[in-house]
């Protein structure tokens, strides 16, 4: 069933568990989302960014979304992940995204404020809930995402941020990168008690690709609530796909098949994630 996103990241706060988001982009990649989650009886966010606009249709995209989350037998929600341009949100609003992330990240923290929060007020009278976020989440190796500068979070900023936009769930950067760790990962656990201390809305981690699970673990108990994934579930398709074009007869080789083959290789990847994810950590 298609859910709000918010209605999704309550019960998960309720729960002390997080509720992955994975990054898709076609028909395979929402299938296979959904499936880990339906094979592990757990909700799902699939997660549209808006760096992929230029080459998947928005509103096309989201008609088979939302088709494939009625569907579902588990709560799904479908969401707009890192927005930069108010023109996209507007577009997602319309063709029934449940939620969206503004990234004004690289903003000053009153400029930041002020545009999240003219998102909150348009897509709160639609009904849709919003993600923003304060410092920035750096890049690390196989990712899309752009540059960021790396600043982790204030606790004090978040509050405020918090309380003056109106937004439903706060992206907080605590020391994980976006794609694959160059080297050991620093996150930063202590300032994430703190901001959840500082904060009631439920708390995002990006870039959950390559995070240790013992870390994950900890900072879902911190209050992280959805944990964002792309990276790994690339790396594995793209793996399969490089061994298996130095292998395959072209003549014997179909495209549908290859993609076929290729949800099939995602799939307990998400899998793998969906499960750590709904994981409590024993007392
Ligand atoms: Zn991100």
């Amino acid at each position: 069933m298609l859910l709000s996103t918010k209605d999704i990241l309550l019960a998960a706060q309720q729960e002390k568990k997080a509720v992955a988001a994975f990054n898709v982009f076609n028909l395979e990649t929402v299938q296979a989302a959904v499936r880990a989650a339906e094979e592990e009886d757990r909700p799902v966010i699939i997660a549209l960014g808006e760096r992929y606009l230029p080459t998947v249709d928005l509103e096309g995209f989201a008609a088979l979304a939302i088709a494939i989350a009625r569907k579902a037998t588990v709560p799904v929600a479908l969401h707009l992940d890192h927005a930069y341009e108010k023109e996209s949100i507007v577009r997602a609003i319309r063709c029934g995204f449940t939620s969206v992330m503004y990234d004004g990240s690289k903003y000053e923290l009153e400029e930041n404020i002020a545009r999240t929060k003219e998102i909150v007020e348009l897509a709160h009278m639609a009904g849709v809930s919003v993600e923003a976020e304060i410092g920035s989440v750096s890049r690390g190796a196989y990712s899309d995402e752009e540059e960021g500068e790396g600043r982790l979070t204030d606790p004090a900023d978040a509050k405020r941020f918090v309380e003056e936009t109106g937004v439903d769930f706060l992206a907080a950067a605590i020391g994980t990168v976006h794609g694959m760790y160059t080297g050991e990962p620093k996150i930063d656990l202590e300032l994430l008690r703190n901001i959840q201390a500082s904060v009631q809305v439920p708390l995002v981690l990006h870039g959950g690709s390559g995070t240790p699970d013992m870390i994950i673990a900890q900072a879902i108990e911190s209050g992280i609530c959805k944990v964002n994934i792309n990276t790994e579930v690339s790396l594995a398709a793209v793996s399969h796909l490089i061994q298996f074009a130095s292998t395959a007869e072209p003549q014997r080789a179909h495209l549908s098949t290859i993609m076929a083959d290729m949800q099939g290789t995602i799939l307990p990847v998400m899998k793998k994630f969906v499960k750590l994810l709904a994981q409590q950590k024993q007392a």
